[in-house]
């Protein structure tokens, strides 16, 4: 292997303690405890993994957590009546509807409603619409965190082939979109592009956000390039339940100059962004400077 590991797990722990001297500080010099509300409908059990785990760690972070679990029945005017609540109060500074929502729920409609100033995760039609004018906005966690660690491992990013492989609104679109406002020069693939191998080995930083096991080998990369690997695909292998990327790390790694890996790779920087979006939104409400290096 010749890659450098780009470690996801430390440098979203170096995020969070970022996040942990802003809120205390928040608290002792403003009187301001910030807050992050997250929503979840049904019982889904990956999307309760995921609310506990935010919920933990925004404690664990000095702020304040406001979880509110709804029945799978739930209807949407008692949804959008719990979003103008938390819209309405100014305890809450972050708002998450967990995705995905039972299917007689408009996902479009939901993350709609909520104000753009709280939409932490980036997904209110404002905040994409900013963020592709590369004006100020709340920017999507998970690339948000693929950014930081990019910026972190490069400085500049200023001039780079830049390769997304998926054009999803959540990881793909804003990806892209981070990277060209960071004078990169993107290229969005998808499931309709030809010869993907030889685009991606075209490119200085490759992301790969598919949802395919391992789908990316080796000969995608070109010697040298820094490969992002946003996937999170439970497997089977030997017997065992294993966590994959869409990468196969080992070819690519060989090839590589650095490389996430899965788990313990972008994985653990989305939550740490949730956070830092959190804090972000609160000094933005009280008209206060944000944290620096927390926000795109
Ligand atoms: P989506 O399913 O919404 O999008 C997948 C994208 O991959 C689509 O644009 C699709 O193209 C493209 N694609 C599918 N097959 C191919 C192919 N053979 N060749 C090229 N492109 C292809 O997924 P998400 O963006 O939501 O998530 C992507 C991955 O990232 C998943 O594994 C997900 O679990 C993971 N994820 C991880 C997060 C984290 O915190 N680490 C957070 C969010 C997601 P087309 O549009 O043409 O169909």
């Amino acid at each position: 292997m010749t890659a450098s590991i780009i470690d996801g797990k430390a440098f979203a722990a170096t995020v969070r303690a970022q996040v942990t001297d802003h809120v205390t500080r928040l608290k002792e010099v403003h009187g301001i405890t910030p807050g992050l509300a997250v929503v979840l409908v049904g019982e889904d059990p990956a999307s309760e993994v995921y609310v506990r785990n935010k919920g933990k760690q925004t404690l664990e972070s000095g702020m304040a957590s406001f979880e509110h679990k709804l029945d799978a029945s739930t209807s949407e005017a008692d949804l959008l009546a719990l979003i103008g609540k938390l819209n309405a109060d100014p305890a809450v500074h972050g708002i998450l509807v967990q995705l995905p929502l039972p299917a007689h729920l408009d996902s479009d409609l939901v993350i709609n409603a909520i104000d753009p100033a709280k939409d932490v995760d980036g997904f209110h039609i404002s905040n994409v619409g900013l963020l592709g004018t590369g004006q100020k906005s709340m920017v999507p966690c998970t690339p948000l965190g693929c950014l930081m660690m990019l910026r972190d491992h490069h400085g500049s990013l200023s001039g780079l082939n830049a390769v997304v492989v998926g054009r999803s609104n959540i990881v793909g679109k804003p990806m892209a979109q981070l990277l060209l406002n960071d004078s990169c020069t993107v290229t969005i693939a998808h499931s309709r592009t030809k010869d993907l191998a030889s685009l991606c080995r075209s490119a200085d930083i490759l992301v790969a956000a598919v949802g395919r096991a391992e789908m990316i080998t080796g000969d995608f990369v070109k010697p040298g390039a820094t490969v992002i690997d946003v996937g999170i695909n439970r497997i089977e292998r030997d017997g065992k339940k294993k966590l994959v990327g869409d990468v196969e790390f080992q070819s690519a790694a060989a090839v590589a100059g650095a490389i996430t890996p899965v788990p313990g790779g972008v994985g653990p920087m989305t939550i740490a962004c949730l956070l830092a979006n959190t804090v972000t939104a609160c000094c933005r409400a009280n008209g206060l400077p944000e944290p620096e290096g927390l926000t795109a």
